[in-house]
């Protein structure tokens, strides 16, 4: 079933208009339609297929592990990149975040939290895809949970929360970060990590911009809708961190749903170019982290 959104899931204004009609190139070729927020500018997939009925559009094995045992440039690319990006996770949570229980929301095959162990950290996950949240608990041996609710008993507890490119799938947009608020210590640092819709590449490629994801990323955020939803529940940004090697890996896949072929040095040019067009404050980064912590009184 499809549902549609009534109310601004940022500031609850009920005027949108269209921003975008954008093609699932990744898997169905069905068409959605993008609309922003009249008066906060919010952008987000509406209609868009309810929780029910959205896992059709998961159906690929490429978007939940990535295999990295395919031969080719991409996916070489894609395993080095994958353990760079491990790293620099890592680096971002122990600079915030002192030792302590981490909880990565949306964790996949666990690969971020397993490094994370091997750092004394003590790790949970939440996986509401069954075959990479075993792989997880089976291979990783991270304890993981299908459903955020189900961590009721561990309010209160977690140093860290984690959501790397996650938060534009998740339907109760509002409900996660209440949740998310409960679970997390006084002092503990909620980070997030999600596509920026005004960054040059976004710009640059329209429609064709593989990071809209349509309709799996339901919400296409930038830095002042972050700020004003987070805000909202509580939240206040002690940093943004860019997330440099995404716009070369987006720039590539824009390229090839623009032209059905790999433009590598294209790609590469474009990706070079967002990070270096995305000082412009209304611009910023292909991809931003934001690391949050509970406003205090
Ligand atoms: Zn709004």
């Amino acid at each position: 079933m499809t549902e549609k959104i009534l109310k601004c899931p940022v500031c609850e204004a009920e005027k949108f208009s269209l921003f975008l009609e954008v093609r699932d190139y990744f898997l169905t070729k069905e068409d959605f339609l993008i609309q922003h927020c009249n008066a906060c500018g919010f952008k987000f997939v509406n209609p868009r297929p309810d929780k029910a009925s959205i896992d059709r559009y998961y159906q690929s094995d490429e978007y939940i592990s990535h295999d990295s045992q395919k031969a080719g440039f991409i996916s070489r690319i894609y395993t080095i990149a994958r353990r760079v990006s491990i790293r620099n996770k890592y680096n971002i949570v122990n600079a915030f975040a002192g030792k302590g229980k981490i909880l990565d929301i949306g964790c996949g095959t666990g690969e971020f939290l397993n490094y994370c162990t091997t750092k004394n950290f003590e790790v949970a996950g939440v996986e509401p895809n069954s075959k990479a949240g075993d792989f997880a608990r089976r291979v990783n041996h991270i304890p993981v949970v299908s459903d955020l609710n189900d961590l009721e008993a561990a309010k209160g507890s977690m140093n860290c929360i984690t959501m790397w490119h996650v938060l534009e799938h998740v339907h109760d947009l509002n409900a996660t970060l209440e949740v998310i608020k409960g679970l997390l210590n006084p002092d503990g640092v909620f980070i997030v990590a999600v596509p920026n819709s005004t960054s040059w590449d976004a710009r640059k490629y329209g429609k064709f911009w593989a990071a809209y994801d349509v309709p799996r990323h339901l919400y296409h955020f930038d830095k002042d809708t972050m700020k004003k939803l987070v805000t909202k529940h509580g939240f206040e940004i002690l940093k943004t961190i860019p997330q440099k090697l995404d716009a070369y890996y987006v720039s590539m896949l824009s390229e090839k749903y623009q032209s059905g072929r790999n433009r590598y040095l294209k790609s590469f040019a474009a990706g070079f170019l967002s990070n270096f067009m995305a000082g412009k404050p209304d611009r910023g980064h292909s991809s931003q982290i934001f690391v949050l912590s509970m406003k205090k009184a």
